[in-house]
This record gives C-alpha cells, sequence and structure tokens, in this order.
C-alpha cells in the first residue's frame, strides 16, 4: 500500500507537525509541552476515527486547528464570569453578588501590592487584620465590636464553638433549617459541640417554650432567621426583644443567625421587609452573624458582630484563626462597606443598583435587545435569591424568544464566550435585563443575535 491507498501514511509525523508556524504559535501560547500533547491527541483522534473506517485525510492545518481548540479549552478556567440573565439577583451558583467598581479596585490594589494586612503604621510593628473592616461595621450596623471569618456557616461554628461548647443551645423546631447546598442549621451546631434542644412545634414557638427549656446546663439560645422558606397560617414566634429578655433574665446569650443579614430596608422597593442587622442589635442580641455576600453585596465573609466582650472570647478562640478572612476579602468588605457608611449603597452596590432598579428602565432594556434580537417583551418576575424573602419577587420585563428546542438553546447560550445564563418557561426561552450588568448588555445582545441567526438558516 502507498499513501494513496493508505490513508495512516498520508498523515503528517508529529515532528513535521510541530515544525509549522501555526504550531510554534501554540509552543508560544501554551508552552512546548501541552502543545505537543494537544497535537498528539489530535493525531491520535484521527487514526481512531480512520480505524473506524472514516474516509479522511486531514492535512497539516486541519490537525493544527483541532489542536488549537483542545488547548483553549483546556486552558479556559473552570471558574469564568458569566452572564447571569435568570434574573435571580443572588444567585448561590452564580457567585452571589458581584462587587462595586471600588470593591473590585480594592481587591486588584491590594492583590497586586504589598499591604498593610498585619501591619500598624504609627507603631511600626505588627497589627491585626482583624481592624480593618470593625470599624466600619460598627458604624454601620451600632454594634460595640465585630469579627470578620470566611463565611457565615464559619461564623455560626465559631460562636456556638467558643459561646457554647458541651453545653446547652435553645433553638425552636421552627428554625432548624436547611439552607441549600446541605447546609443544615442543626448539623453544624452540632459540629461546634454544642448540644441542641429543640423546643416548640413546626408552626409555632412561645416564650413559655424556651422559658420551660432552660436548664443550668443552657449557654445559648439561638434565632435562625428561616431565609429560604415562609410560614403562613397558625404560626408564632417569639420576637426577638422577648427572647433578648428571657436570655437575659437568665443569663444567658442570645445569638441571632440573620443569614441575609440586609442593612438596608427591602420594603422600600415593593419586598417585604428583611430583618436588618441593625435592628438585631437594637433588639438586644448579643452576637448576630450573617453573610458578606448575600443582601450585603459584598464578597464571601462571615460577618459577626456584638457585644465587645463576646467578640473578644471568638477573636481568642483556636478557630478563628482557622476561619479567618483573607486580604481580599478584607479589602472587599471594607469597600463594600464604605458605600453603605456615605449613604451611596443604592447607588453603588449591584445588588442593590438591581434590587432598586425601575421597571420602566428594566423594560426599556428588554425593548431594546428585542429590537436588535428578536423576539417579544413580556411581564414577569425577577427574585432576591440568596436565601432571602423567599416567595418575594420584584415586577420585571423579559426578552422572551420562540426557539424550536428551548434546552439545544440554551446549551448553546452556555456554550458561548461568555457563557450566557438564561431561563426557560412556557416552552420560551427568557431573559432577564435587571441581573445583566451593564457592561455585558451588548455581549448579550452579539451572542443572543448571531445564535438566533443560526436559529433561522
Ligand atoms: C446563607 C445562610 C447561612 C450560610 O451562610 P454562608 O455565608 O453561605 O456560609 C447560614 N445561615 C442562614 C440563616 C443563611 O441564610
Amino acid at each position: 500500500m502507498n499513501a494513496a491507498t493508505n490513508p495512516f501514511r498520508a498523515l503528517p509525523s508529529v515532528d513535521a507537525l510541530m515544525n509549522q508556524p501555526a504550531a510554534l504559535e501554540l509552543v508560544a501560547a501554551y508552552g512546548y509541552p501541552a502543545a505537543l500533547e494537544a497535537v498528539r491527541a489530535a493525531l491520535d483522534d484521527i487514526r481512531a476515527r480512520l480505524r473506524a473506517g472514516e474516509p479522511l485525510t486531514p492535512d497539516a492545518d486541519v490537525i493544527l486547528v483541532r489542536a488549537a481548540d483542545h488547548l483553549r479549552r483546556e486552558f479556559t478556567p473552570t471558574l469564568r464570569p458569566v452572564i447571569n440573565a435568570t434574573g435571580i439577583i443572588i444567585h448561590t451558583n452564580l457567585g452571589r453578588a458581584p462587587l462595586s467598581v471600588e470593591a473590585q479596585q480594592a481587591v486588584q490594589a491590594v492583590a497586586a501590592q504589598y499591604n498593610t494586612l498585619e501591619f500598624d503604621l504609627d507603631s511600626g510593628g505588627r497589627g491585626s487584620r482583624l481592624v480593618h473592616a470593625e470599624r466600619l461595621l460598627q458604624d454601620v450596623t451600632g454594634a460595640e465590636a465585630a469579627l470578620v471569618v470566611n463565611n457565615n456557616a464559619a461564623a455560626l461554628v465559631l460562636a456556638l464553638s467558643a459561646l457554647a461548647q458541651g453545653r446547652e443551645v435553645i433553638i425552636s423546631r421552627g428554625q432548624l433549617v436547611e439552607i441549600g447546598g446541605g447546609f443544615r442549621v442543626p448539623e453544624v451546631m452540632a459540629q461546634s459541640g454544642a448540644l441542641l434542644v429543640e423546643v416548640g412545634t413546626t408552626n409555632r414557638t412561645h416564650a413559655g417554650d424556651y422559658e420551660r427549656a432552660i436548664t443550668p446546663q443552657t449557654a445559648v439560645l439561638l434565632r435562625a432567621h428561616a431565609s429560604n422558606f415562609k410560614q403562613i397560617g397558625f404560626v408564632e414566634s417569639v420576637p426577638l426583644t422577648d427572647m433578648a429578655a428571657i436570655a437575659h433574665q437568665h443569663g444567658l446569650l442570645l445569638i441571632d443567625d440573620l443569614g441575609s443579614g440586609a442593612l438596608l430596608d427591602t420594603a422600600a422597593y415593593g419586598l417585604e421587609h428583611e430583618p436588618t442587622a441593625q435592628e438585631s442589635i437594637r433588639a438586644g442580641a448579643d452576637l448576630v452573624c450573617f453573610s458578606g455576600d448575600k443582601l450585603l453585596g459584598g464578597p464571601q465573609a462571615g460577618i459577626l458582630i456584638g457585644r465587645h466582650d463576646i467578640i473578644d472570647r471568638l477573636k481568642q478562640h483556636p478557630l478563628a484563626r482557622a476561619l479567618r478572612a483573607d486580604k481580599l476579602c478584607l479589602a472587599a468588605l471594607s469597600a463594600t462597606l464604605g458605600h453603605y457608611r456615605k449613604g451611596e449603597a443604592v447607588q453603588k452596590i449591584p445588588v442593590w443598583q438591581m434590587i432598586a432598579r425601575p421597571l420602566d428602565d428594566v423594560r426599556r432594556t428588554a425593548e431594546a435587545w428585542a429590537a436588535e434580537i428578536g423576539g417579544s417583551v413580556i411581564e414577569g418576575q425577577s427574585a432576591v435569591g440568596g436565601g432571602s424573602l423567599p416567595g418575594e419577587t420584584l415586577r420585571t420585563a423579559l426578552l422572551a424568544l420562540d426557539v424550536p428546542q428551548p434546552d439545544a438553546f440554551t446549551a448553546r447560550l452556555r456554550a458561548a464566550d461568555p457563557p450566557v445564563i438564561a431561563r426557560i418557561a412556557g416552552g420560551r426561552v427568557l431573559f432577564d435585563p435587571r441581573t445583566v450588568l451593564p457592561e455585558q448588555d451588548q455581549q448579550l445582545v452579539r451572542i443572543v443575535g448571531d445564535l438566533m441567526q443560526t436559529e433561522e438558516r
């Protein structure tokens, strides 16, 4: 057999391929070993297809294009930006809160250069990373002291480990919630070595239930915000001020796990009132914990605020070191809190910009998209998400596309660069402008517009 009859013979050698200009570009971009492996993989793939009887004799250019595709896929980070067109503002799977411009800049500056993470410029000696966000947290929440850890789950574990290990913590049966991703309040409590004492029933817990459960072994009354579900009908829970009174009469601590931890009133934007951190402090909670990347609109963090002596005990606990926040988090958090301190949170923090964005404004964007892409504009609902305000929605305007195969279409949207995440309802693909950042608007129009054109062909 010669090359004309044996297709394997017609394949260029690895060496010949690696000397092509296109291969040298791959070597420059990805390094020699990765480029070589990709070329070998492309050749292996072609040989396998030839053995399977496929009548092909790809030339060097085609093989190198395949190697380049392989390398591009390999080097695309698994953690990468996407366009969130779902209308869910705090989308846990899509990274929760996008940061404000100022918070991004703060991260960039601290990431690129040496900084004062644990250095005191006045004395020239060692400082503490705990000071960076503390003053701002005191100022915006009215709490005596504050501590930042890795996330709110860590905050709860630290609080209960330091304050209730081997002792009893009383919680209402109506608050033994699972947050999502398998995070269950009772299991986290167990991790801390605290003994869980459940009181009340699923739907009703009274002050007397807490009082009767208190023993000499009790250390803490805990309230956990129900976050992601809502009870309606014959329900009763004990107000935080009453829980504080009971706790303090018996020499116990009241801890409030707020979950989302708003600092602003969601009721100003047509939503139900989400409890704020300031309210919990005023109601007499000794310690309040909440997330940094839910309604606060900052980086992933667990924020603990409360009494000075309690926060000090947490700071000294060995777990505080294991759960501590890193410099990038502290930079972003401080910048985010600065927006609240200056009274500009709604103007600067993306999560709040989205919550506050008027329907007419959203509709104008949806109509502009429809003019360029096609489809129709319909009314719909956006959700806050992030385990806050369950069942509460914001009226929105959506771009609705009728396509023959919505599932295949959304898969193609996810394969785009950047990926576009949309939702399907009533057999149509829906895009909510509320959660699409202004700088992504034109990218979305280009990607969806291109896909629609290939649909029509
Ligand atoms: C979200 C939530 C948590 C977990 O917070 P992370 O910051 O995700 O660790 C804990 N408790 C409640 C009530 C929550 O809503």
